[in-house]
C-alpha cells in the first residue's frame, strides 16, 4: 500500500501559524474532505518538507541547471547543522547565493516551520479548498503532494 499525503505549509520557511488558526482549517478539511486523517505538526525550527518519491530533479532559480542531488544533499546537512535557520547557500552551478527554500523542487518541496497534513485524500484537493485554507491561515501557502 502506498499513502498520498497532502501537506499544507506557509511559503516562509520561519512563519509559525497559531494553533487556533491551524485548528480552524483542520475542522474545515475535515468537514468537506474524506481521508485517513488530518494532522497539525508544529516545529522548534524549520524543517525539510519532501514529497517523497515525487521528488524527480532539482534546478537552480537563478541559472535552470540540474542540480547534483549529492550537493544537494551534502548541503541540507550542513543547513541542518544551524537547524535550517539560515538557507541561503552558494549555488554550484553559476555561484550565485539562493535559499535552499527557493531551489526549484520538482514536485515541489518546502522548509517549513509548521504543516497541515492531509493523508490519503479521497478526492482532489480543489482550488477553492486550497484558497479558503489559505484565507483561514492568514498567510500564503505552499502545497507538497507526497507519495511514499
Ligand atoms: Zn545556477
Amino acid at each position: 500500500m502506498s499513502d498520498y499525503i497532502v501537506k499544507i505549509v506557509p511559503k516562509d520557511p520561519a512563519c509559525k501559524i497559531a494553533e487556533q488558526r491551524l485548528m480552524e482549517a483542520k475542522l474545515f478539511i475535515e468537514t468537506i474532505l474524506s481521508c485517513d486523517s488530518v494532522t497539525i505538526e508544529f516545529y522548534e525550527s524549520p524543517q525539510f518538507i519532501d514529497c517523497g518519491s515525487n521528488l524527480d530533479r532539482i534546478l537552480c532559480p537563478l541559472c535552470g541547471a540540474v542540480l547534483d542531488m549529492n550537493w544537494w544533499s551534502n548541503d541540507v546537512s550542513r543547513a541542518y547543522e544551524n537547524h535550517f535557520r539560515v538557507l541561503e547557500t552558494v549555488l554550484p552551478c553559476c555561484g550565485q547565493i539562493a535559499s535552499l527554500n527557493d531551489l526549484k523542487y520538482d514536485f515541489p518541496c518546502a522548509f517549513a516551520s509548521c504543516a497541515i497534513l492531509i493523508m490519503n485524500p479521497w478526492s482532489m484537493v480543489e482550488e477553492e479548498i486550497i484558497a479558503y485554507i489559505q484565507e483561514v491561515l492568514g498567510t500564503e501557502i505552499t502545497v507538497i503532494h507526497a507519495h511514499y
